[in-house]
């Protein structure tokens, strides 16, 4: 441990935004990163406890008073190969990351956490511009081919630590562009494009070979994967919820998710599908509390939106950690975010009731209702309308921003593959039910995290590998030891 009491002498400081006048005139990240001098600082708050909850908080187990006493003492090389030790990709949850590992952290007790998530984009940040991330070759082949469906985290984590153990991977995306959800799902300005190609031509170095554009199940016959030893489907949950009232179809009524794609892909200037979604001089109403939810508010702010709403089903969150949530498990608190700061009305116990159009069938309002909720031990939550409490709210764009149901069923149906009870792919030990065939990420847990992704990712990794040779010598939760290949 760097410093004795660093946490009495210094106070927690985190990244700066720009100011949001500037920040949404375009779309790039706009975070302005601590200077070193108080990083070392901010890891010197760590206090080293006997039992680090934030090792528990963390999906992925990274060695977090590692890192942080190495930052504090400027050892920013060593800290960056702790790191990558447990994470494949520190850029993605540095930056994303709502950080469970933050309310576990004990300091939380009594005072603000430390800075994890800002220490760990400033450690990858520091190491890619030194230089120090390098392709890692496995010393070895051994022979065995992998297919890995889906680019996501959870995919590129799989394809990394599979390649590291020496077997030969190929990643299909049906997609134009690597990356999944982070390529098209969450903007530009929370995560630049660039920073996923970065880290896809370091995979592509140590060998991994990705085709995109290849649509297994559909325009790539699934005969085409007996060639794989073994295969690991990284689909994703990418069914979107609808809302299946009336006037559904109504024209303005638009999924956040093609949304929030049309925006990246228009950035980008890549061609995109249907009509052109725009919330420009539009008043908009986006239906849904969570990232998402937050997503379209700050794309539909710099897309010049006149007005921004947003709708939440669920009671207002307390400001503080809720008593139902004590320390260290994940607080039921209200969240503001960076895109909610932008500029937006947020309404919480609202129910949409309709959605009225004009003879065009275009939106114009909707209608809306007031709720309370009522809790019962071992019962569905039931959700009751408050009498007389029917608001018109004039619009014209509705975001719906409603999660996600599950995973596309094709290639389990094709693959004859079990479900689970709440339909995601079944798998014991990331195993479906025909043995040569794994499932990692969304796919297999539900809508989920980033962090959750890579630790799905690696983990399956470690399992297939254990299939194709009978042991595996691939890091599992917290043990990271592997860089150096087989
Ligand atoms: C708008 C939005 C914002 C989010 N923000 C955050 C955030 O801030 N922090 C956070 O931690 N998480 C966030 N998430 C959640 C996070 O993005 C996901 O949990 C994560 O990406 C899941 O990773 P995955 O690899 O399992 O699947 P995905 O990222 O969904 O990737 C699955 C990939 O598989 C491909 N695929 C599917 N079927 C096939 C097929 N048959 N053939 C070829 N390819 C196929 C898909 O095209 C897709 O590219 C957000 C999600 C959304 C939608």
């Amino acid at each position: 441990m760097g410093k004795i009491g660093g946490f009495k002498e210094f106070k927690r400081q985190n990244e700066t935004n720009l100011a949001v006048k500037s920040r949404v005139e375009n779309y790039k990240e706009f975070t302005v990163p601590l200077p070193e001098k108080e990083l070392k600082k901010q890891g010197s708050r760590c206090m080293d406890c006997g039992i680090p909850f934030c090792h528990s908080g963390c999906p992925l187990g990274n060695l977090i008073p590692d890192f942080n006493d190495m930052v504090h003492k400027g050892e920013w090389q060593k800290a960056s190969d702790l790191l990558h030790a447990t994470n494949n990709f520190p850029e993605f949850t540095g930056r994303l990351c709502p950080a469970p590992c933050e309310q576990a952290c004990v300091l939380g007790i009594i005072d603000s956490p430390v800075a994890i998530e800002d220490i760990e984009k400033s450690i990858v940040e520091k190491a890619f511009a030194n230089g120090w991330i390098q392709p890692i070759l496995p010393k070895h082949r051994t022979g065995k081919t992998v297919a890995v469906i889906g680019s996501g985290p959870a995919g590129l984590a799989a394809a990394q630590q599979l390649n590291r153990a020496g077997h030969s991977v190929t990643v299909f995306e049906r997609d134009d562009e690597i990356g999944g959800l982070l390529r098209y799902g969450i903007p530009n300005f929370k995560l630049e494009k660039e920073i996923i190609d970065r880290r896809i031509h370091i995979l592509e170095k140590e060998g991994i070979i990705f085709k995109t554009n290849v649509d297994v199940g559909g325009n790539y016959d699934l005969k085409n994967l007996d060639y794989f030893d073994a295969i690991v489907l990284c689909g994703g949950a990418t069914k979107k919820r609808a809302l299946p009232i009336d006037g559904a179809d109504a024209k303005g009524v638009v999924q956040a998710m093609d949304f929030l794609t049309q925006q990246t892909k228009q950035l980008f200037n890549k061609e995109i599908e249907g009509t052109l979604l725009s919330a420009k001089d539009k008043n908009v109403i986006v239906i849904g509390g969570g990232d998402t939810g937050s997503d379209c508010v700050g794309t539909s702010n710099r897309q010049g939106a006149k007005s921004v709403t947003n709708f939440e089903i669920m009671e207002k969150p307390p400001e503080l950690r809720s008593e139902k949530t004590p320390w260290p498990f994940w607080p039921l608190q209200m969240k503001t975010s960076s895109s909610h700061e932008e500029g937006c009305d947020r309404n919480w116990l609202i129910n949409t009731k309709e959605f009225i159009k004009n003879a065009k069938n275009e939106l114009i309002a909707i209608k809306t209702a007031e709720v309370s909720w009522t809790f019962k031990p071992g019962e569905r939550p039931i959700l009751n309308e408050k009498p007389d409490s029917e608001k018109i709210w004039p619009c014209d764009m509705v975001l719906l921003a409603l999660g996600f149901t599950g995973p596309e069923t094709s290639l389990s149906e094709q693959l004859g593959l079990e479900l689970d009870t709440r339909n995601n792919y079944k798998a014991k030990k990331y195993q479906t039910n025909v043995p040569h065939i794994f499932t990692a990420g969304d796919m297999r847990r539900g809508q989920s995290l980033i962090v959750w992704a890579i630790s799905e990712g690696r983990e399956a990794a470690k399992e297939i590998d254990t299939y194709l040779t009978s042991e595996s010598f691939l890091s599992s939760k917290g043990k990271g030891d592997l860089l150096s290949a087989n």
